[in-house]
């Protein structure tokens, strides 16, 4: 059988109309603060496209790019002047930062009430005790509606997710038990991938490793979520060798064009539900 691959730039688009359906009667205008610190390439990328997005929906893009050598004081500072700056809504600092800069350290520096990406400490530990109030972060967030958008009531399914960041692989698993899932967390010491990965009705992989998950990793007729992005000789590859998946799963995201697309509605989302928060809490 071909499985069928889930149209994620449809779906993200209709987020996006919705969104900006909701924007426009608004007296003012969302606001979302980029702060980007050096030139990594690859983060340049990402914040432009986080920008034509915003704009898309009606929302005011801010971004602060500072130079690589900014210290650890001078992006507080920054941070503290946007959380206290009320024409700005949500504030989010691209990651990965310069080497000398501890993401751990600055993340919580954010106003949790303007943590759109879902962060800070408090966010997280509210995400742990179903707090519908928290921002969920991005990508964990767009990957639900992905897998719920095959299948509404994911009661009983096992959910076997590769990767325990605290970006995508942790969210997502907490985010799948609330669904009433059964999830199993892996990572790189896990023993014998393929078999325990044959047992997930849905399989989320999020590791960074191009094509890692081979046809021996997936469960006939199974859902598979690719949140892998690597640049490789051969171009954009994900973490699933797509082929493979597409014979043998039910449903499988591409790469590119798949995951990245709802993270950046995802982004959007939470930035009017920042706003929301801040204008009618
Ligand atoms: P990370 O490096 O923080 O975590 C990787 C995880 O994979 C770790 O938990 C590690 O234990 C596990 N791992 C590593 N090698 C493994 C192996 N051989 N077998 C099993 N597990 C292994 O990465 P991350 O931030 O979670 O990102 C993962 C991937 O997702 C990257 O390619 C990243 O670019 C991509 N990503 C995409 C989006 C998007 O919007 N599409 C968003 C975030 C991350």
């Amino acid at each position: 059988m071909t499985a069928q691959i889930i149209d994620c730039k449809k779906l993200a688009q209709s987020v996006k109309e919705e969104l900006k359906a909701k924007i426009a009667p608004l007296s003012a205008a969302p606001a979302l603060a980029v702060i980007i610190v050096g030139c990594d390439p690859a983060s340049e990328i990402y914040v432009r496209n986080k920008e034509k997005a915003c704009l898309a929906v009606g929302i005011i893009p801010q971004t602060h790019k500072l130079p690589a050598e900014t210290s650890k004081e001078e992006l507080a500072a920054l941070i503290e002047r946007l959380n206290n700056n009320p024409d700005i809504n949500g504030i989010l600092v691209q990651l990965p930062l310069p080497a000398h800069l501890n993401a751990a350290e600055i993340l919580p520096l954010i106003s949790p009430v303007k943590d759109v990406d879902g962060f800070h400490p408090l966010n997280a530990g509210a995400l742990l005790q179903k707090n519908a109030k928290t921002f969920i972060p991005c990508t964990p967030k767009g990957i639900i509606k992905l897998i719920k958008s095959t299948k509404p009531d994911l009661t009983g399914l096992n959910a076997v997710i590769i990767g325990r960041s605290q970006i995508v692989g942790l969210p997502v698993a907490n985010l799948l038990l609330n669904e009433n899932c059964t999830v199993t967390v892996a990572h790189s010491k896990t023993q014998n991938l393929p078999a325990l990965c044959r047992t997930a009705d849905i399989l989320v992989v999020a590791v960074g490793k191009p094509e890692l998950v081979t046809k021996e990793y997936i469960k006939p007729d199974s859902l598979v979520i690719d949140v892998g992005i690597n640049r490789t000789a051969n171009g954009l590859k994900g973490d699933v060798k797509f082929t493979d998946a597409l014979e043998t799963a039910a449903y499988i995201t591409p790469v590119p064009n798949g995951v990245g697309p709802m993270t950046i509605a995802m982004l959007l989302d939470n930035t009017f539900e920042a706003y929301l928060k801040q204008h009618r809490p």
